[in-house]
């Protein structure tokens, strides 16, 4: 029997293998897929993500291909380049940088089996996890496995919404000269944004993502034909961002996009997944671990909260509203941008800076 068996090898999973390693944990990655293996993500990464692998010990510089210190924002009422002091967005393949944080876990001694998990069944002393070829067993597992999530469903805890975003690795030279920015477009899709994230060999990651349902395909071709680019194949997937107000059974702990985690303004879910990841596994030094996990996590699940305000503020008000028909946006605001910075830099919750808004604003 295992200490730990982790369920999924994205960011979440990797980064608790990472952190159960280091425990010195007996522990067993099941993953459906072999890296390296195609997620649909836009690759960016935040300060606070680069901030937070340092601390797990990992140097992603070789899984980095581009560095956007600027980042062109456009909107009804115009466009406005952001300069950052730190790269805001840095753009990696998922690909690459999930195998990356598999090989660094599977080198400190983290096991590993290719196997669909099709349900978790919890009894008081272990956790039968029922694979497609084979059944194991742990004192404690970790639920990673992505939207939708296999155990979330088995134990009754899941995302309360999801959002849809889609992308392609389109090629060649875009028609606009944005230099070495990167380009987050509001006028594309409505409660959501285009994005365009520089990666190397002339090519880019592309996509759109919104927190209303619909067929995007075309939507997404047209914005990569107008900005000159050859499209790839186009896949998409979901982003819950509502989780619950649980986040673990006794047994059990939810992490990642199985939980829901991911921020309802930007979609950003690489930093959050490795975050309760990593916290899942540090629990594991609690005598009861899943009840420490809920713990630390609430004030995350709770910030998740004022982060779906700030998005009806961005989405609802901004983008619908005030810059269509006003042609004003508070991403013209000389303060936009520090509080942008420290929100991705980790340094903010989004409750600090809805109140630091409303401070500025009496
Ligand atoms: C188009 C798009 C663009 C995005 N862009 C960004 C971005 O630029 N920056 C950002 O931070 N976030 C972005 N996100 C969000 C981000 O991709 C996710 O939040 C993140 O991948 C969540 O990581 P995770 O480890 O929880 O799950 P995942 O990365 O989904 O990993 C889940 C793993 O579990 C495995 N698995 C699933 N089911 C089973 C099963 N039954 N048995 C065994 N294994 C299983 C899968 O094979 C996979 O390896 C984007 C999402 C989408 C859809």
């Amino acid at each position: 029997m295992y200490d730990l068996i982790i369920i999924g090898s994205g960011p979440a999973g990797n980064a608790a293998a990472l952190v159960a390693s280091r425990l010195g944990v007996r522990a067993l990655i099941i993953d459906k897929s072999k890296h390296p293996r195609v997620k649909p993500c836009g690759g960016g990464l935040t300060p606070k993500t680069i901030a937070l692998s340092r601390i797990l010990g990992l140097d992603l510089s070789e899984v980095i291909e581009h560095e956007c210190g600027e980042v062109l924002v456009v909107t009804h009422a115009g466009s406005f380049v952001m300069r950052f002091k730190e790269p805001m967005i840095r753009v990696s393949r998922r690909e690459r940088l999930d195998e990356f944080m598999f090989n660094e876990a599977v080198n400190n001694g983290v096991e590993y089996v290719n196997d669909e998990v099709l349900r978790v069944r919890e009894t008081p002393s272990k956790v039968e996890v029922i694979g497609r070829s084979s059944v194991y067993e742990a004192k404690w597992v970790i639920g990673a496995d992505g939207a939708p999530s296999r155990v979330g469903r088995s134990i009754g805890v899941m995302p309360r919404s999801n959002a849809v975003a889609l992308m392609n690795i389109a090629s060649g030279n875009p028609i606009i000269n944005t230099g070495d920015a990167c380009i987050l477009d509001f006028t594309r899709i409505k409660w959501g944004y285009a994005w365009l994230f520089p990666l190397s060999h002339g090519e880019y990651d592309v996509g759109l993502g919104s927190a209303l349902k619909g067929r995007y395909s075309n939507l997404l071709l047209s914005y990569v034909n107008e900005l000159g680019l050859k499209p790839g194949r186009l896949i998409g997937h979901l982003i819950p961002y509502r989780p619950p107000n649980s986040a673990s059974t006794r047994r059990v702990m939810l992490t990642g996009d199985a939980l829901g985690l991911a921020d309802p303004v930007t979609g950003e879910g690489i930093f959050q997944a490795m975050m309760s990841g990593a916290l899942a596994a540090l629990s594991l030094r609690s005598s009861n671990a899943t009840e420490y996990y809920d713990s630390i996590i609430t004030s995350y699940l709770r910030d998740n909260q004022y982060a779906l305000t700030v998005a009806y503020v961005v989405y609802g008000l901004d983008s619908q509203f005030l810059s269509r028909f006003l042609k004003i946006t508070g991403f013209s605001e000389p303060g936009a941008v520090r509080i942008i910075e420290k929100v991705t830099g980790g340094k903010l919750t989004y409750r600090d800076a809805v109140k630091e808004v409303i401070k500025s604003m009496i």
